[in-house]
């Protein structure tokens, strides 16, 4: 889970010629560790959107090499498309997955954009979370005037681009890249064919709204008579108030529903600053960043409601169909299910299958596998559909062909013997703090509903978090001691070769040093986790508990001594003396957690022993 994934969803003006489109996604898949998802070109917007993703880095050198192949094969001067757009790489957002906030994500826009300006020569504007001033936030008030106004637009000291010169290029125009959140499309299924049905909900869930209704004949809002503004009465959509002027009116709707009411109102096209008397009312629906509609699917023979999530952090998804379903309910009607429509990242369904643990009162820290089961089931998620998480779900811990952690522990232990020098200390370091790190997670959620839940739930969460990020160790430890490998095997015939080689290694040491470091590190926190099971847990776990807090200690020294091992040819003087102290700094706590964890244990342990020993005697 803590591999960073990264997507990019970049937008080019050409959705007619495949031979086009075929170069620039060739750029883009020919860097090495990029997916490319999707391809979807447009004929009438004469547009094609490209989904890839991958590790932050790759991701940003596929952006590139596509933004300099469209300027290269495009040529705006002669384009035309249904919509707008301003250059050749039209739009390039950069979406965080996992492992990333969007702040990172905003960087690499911001390193694409000083490339492309400085290498390719274009200019180029930043948008949404990267956008360097307020007013350029908005795409579309970036993108205004588009290709055809850009020439002046560039002229005004106002719209001097972010990066790169403020000089017109015919023939690839501007990028406009950025950050922004995931995008989810999201369908919410009912028991009816009746888009009418799926609609009347969908506008009670979307920020947007609808008209404002009353005296409702039916469960169905839309059963009400329409309201206005009018001169001396301005009607709230979200209650019976009625407010004598607008402005009170949008008082009353900031505090007692919390919206904005001019943005309410701006959101359905109405400009208030104008007057609104003799306008529809509105009402505000349940959730920001949500976007709402219904409609009939042939396919399924059912009515859904069509739902687009521009934040999820903020609008989850399961927080939608909670709210639908209750919406539903009191219609008489049934949601039988919900839709992932496209991708989704394993983030999103990890929280979702929290909070239905959490609603039933079970542990919500458990395996990723047992939470994606759950989202699943609890969510509907296959009700029309199979939903299979190997093709619907981003940011999954990947495991390439061979990888250890894949093995069954047999193979894995004849692997381990074998004559080779890897895979050896320093991945079983890893896969004995991952085994202990399960053992407290397990002993925590053992412990859970008895009173002691402040101090277990942490502790079981710890353990989940350190036994996946430990799992990667186990393969990453590998790769680690095969990059300096790589590095012994370079040429040595010139001085210069020496020093390239020498470097190479040096690079490669700090890496194998770095890798079993932060193993030693997440195996001190599971020793801390499996005291803190040992000490709140159930009783009868205590020796579960002390097998973690051992497994954490083996792994704690076995990452310290590989980093040792390593550190003897670091010519580094000064990172190698701050290595060794930080590594002893390091052993005296996992020494004191395990003496008195130890101690703690044997004590409990001689305590039942004599019990049981008088209870025999007496
Ligand atoms: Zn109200």
């Amino acid at each position: 889970m803590s591999q960073p994934v990264v997507e990019c969803v970049p937008n080019f003006s050409e959705g007619r010629d495949p031979v086009r489109i075929k170069a620039i996604t060739d750029a883009i898949a020919a860097v090495a560790g990029i997916r490319l998802l999707d391809v979807d070109p447009g004929a009438d917007t004469n547009r094609t959107v490209v989904t890839f993703v991958g590790a932050p880095e790759p991701v940003l050198e596929a952006a590139f090499q596509a933004v300099r192949t469209a300027a290269r094969v495009l040529d705006m001067s002669t384009h035309h498309g249904a919509h707008p757009r301003m250059g050749a790489t039209d739009v390039c957002p950069f979406v965080p997955v996992a492992g990333i906030t969007l702040d990172q994500c905003a960087e690499l826009a911001r390193r694409l954009g000083e490339r492309v300006g400085r290498e390719l020569e274009l200019p180029v504007y930043l948008y949404e979370h990267a956008a360097s001033r307020p007013e350029r936030r908005n795409l579309a008030r970036v993108r205004k005037g588009e290709y055809e106004g850009l020439a002046e637009k560039l002229k005004d000291p106002q719209w001097a681009p972010d990066c790169g010169p403020a000089r017109f290029d015919p023939r690839a125009g501007a990028l406009i890249t950025g950050a922004r959140p995931f995008l989810i499309a999201y369908n919410v299924t009912l028991n009816s064919r009746d888009k009418a049905h799926a609609t009347d909900i969908a506008f009670e869930l979307r920020e947007k709204g609808r008209v404002a209704r009353r005296g409702q004949t039916s469960p169905f809002y839309a059963s009400g008579r329409e309201l206005r503004y009018q001169e001396d009465c301005f009607p709230c959509g979200n209650c019976e108030f009625d407010g004598s002027t607008f402005e009170s009116l949008e008082v009353h709707c900031r505090e007692s529903h919390g919206y904005d009411l001019r943005r309410l109102l701006g959101l359905n096209d109405i400009d208030a600053s104008h007057g609104v008397a003799g306008q529809k009312a509105y009402r505000a629906g349940m959730f920001t960043h949500c976007k709402a509609i219904g409609w009939y699917v042939d396919t399924y023979k059912r009515a859904q409601l069509s739902i687009n999530l521009t934040d999820y952090q903020v609008t989850p998804p399961e927080a939608v169909l909670e709210a639908a379903r209750k919406l539903a309910a009191e219609r008489g009607l049934v949601v039988t299910g919900s839709e992932i429509v496209g991708l989704v990242p394993v983030q999103a369904l990890v929280q979702a299958g929290r909070f239905y643990l959490r609603r039933q009162g079970k542990s919500p820290f458990v395996p990723v596998p047992d939470l994606l089961e759950n989202a699943v089931f609890s969510m509907g998620l296959a009700d029309v559909s199979p939903f299979e998480p190997e093709k619907k779900v981003l940011g999954l811990p990947e495991r390439p062909q061979g990888a250890l952690v894949a093995m069954t522990c047999a193979d894995l232990a004849d692997e381990v013997s074998r004559d080779t020098p890897a895979p050896g200390g320093g991945s079983i370091a890893a896969l004995a703090g991952a085994l202990g790190a399960g053992l407290a997670s397990m002993v925590a959620n053992l412990g859970q509903g008895k009173g002691r839940d402040e101090a277990l739930l942490p502790a079981a969460e710890q353990g989940q978090r350190l036994k996946d990020r430990l799992l990667l160790a186990v393969d990453e430890d590998t790769q680690a001691f095969n990059s300096y490998m790589e590095a012994r095997r370079l040429p040595q015939a010139s001085p210069e070769d020496k020093a390239v080689r020498e470097a190479r290694m040096q690079q490669g040491l700090k890496l194998a040093v770095e890798v079993p470091w932060a193993t030693a590190q997440d195996c001190l926190q599971v020793m801390r986790a499996a005291s803190v099971a040992m000490e709140h847990g159930n009783p009868a776990s205590i020796t579960d508990a002390l097998v973690g807090l051992q497994m954490g200690h083996a792994g704690v020294r076995g990452g310290i001594w590989n980093v040792l091992i390593n550190l003897k040819d670091i010519t580094d003087a000064a990172f190698t003396a701050d290595m060794e102290a930080r590594c002893a700094r390091l052993l005296a706590d996992a020494r004191a957690l395990l003496d008195a964890g130890t101690a703690y244990g044997d004590g409990r342990l001689a305590h039942m022993l004599s019990k049981q020993s008088q209870g025999v005697q007496s």
